[in-house]
């Protein structure tokens, strides 16, 4: 079943969206059949269940932090992700700098917009993205390259289109700033229920769980 799930996927979405299989609750086996069938990047939620997939699957995918990630994480976050979507502080930022300089390497960013305005998630409020651009654009070893939001959930996926609608706005509202040090390339927005409503509304990475694995037992 996986394999004709990526298959089925990978030959609808438009060319230039990057699809980031979500892989969090999955087995190694399972994230190798995807990757067999064509997914090229993979997603974590955590970086435990990252390190335990990456130890068997090592870079025969790229991998994507796309949880919240715990400060005291971000060593083991640098050894492993190509890049992380969820960064989303200052003080994050600079314990990812310091990681990265230590190995000499740069790390692509996304800034994770909290886009419903939800006081217990994570992400930052709209109007505050400029300024945690402005800041991390300072750090030689980050690389901002887009945003990420998930949005509140909602029974009708139509429903989550006004919340994609003003992170795309504020996508483009950031990249005519030209800020240096920032390439506003990626909008990592939609998962299984909401994909097609973020591609029309200007995602250009979708990240995917259900619709290529099948049911989570449990969040
Ligand atoms: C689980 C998850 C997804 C994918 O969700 P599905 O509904 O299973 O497609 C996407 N993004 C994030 C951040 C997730 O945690």
């Amino acid at each position: 079943m996986i394999r004709e799930n990526v298959q089925k996927l990978l030959a609808e979405l438009p060319p230039g969206v990057l699809l980031v299989a979500a892989a969090k609750g999955r087995t190694p086996q399972e994230i190798l059949e995807a990757i067999e069938a064509g997914v090229q990047i993979i997603g974590e939620n955590y970086v435990q269940e990252a390190e335990r997939a990456f130890s068997v699957i090592g870079r025969r995918a790229q991998w994507h932090m796309i949880g919240h990630l715990q400060r005291n994480k971000a060593k083991k976050a640098v050894e492993i992700f190509d890049m992380i979507e969820t960064l989303d502080s200052v003080k994050l930022a600079a314990e990812l700098e310091k990681h990265c300089a230590r190995l000499k390497r740069v790390m692509p960013v996304l800034i994770e917009i909290n886009s419903g305005r939800e006081p217990q998630k994570s992400g930052v409020f709209p109007e505050d993205a400029e300024a945690l651009i402005r800041e991390v654009s300072q750090f030689p070893h980050l690389k901002v390259l887009g945003l990420m939001t998930m949005g509140p959930r909602f029974g009708n996926p139509e429903d989550a289109r006004p919340y994609f609608q003003e992170t795309k706005r504020l996508f483009d509202r950031l990249k005519a700033l030209n800020i240096p040090n920032v390439e506003m390339k990626y909008l990592s927005m939609g998962m299984s229920n909401t994909y097609t409503i973020a591609l029309e509304e200007g995602a250009n990475i979708v990240r995917i769980g259900t619709k290529i694995f099948g049911e989570r037992l449990e969040e």
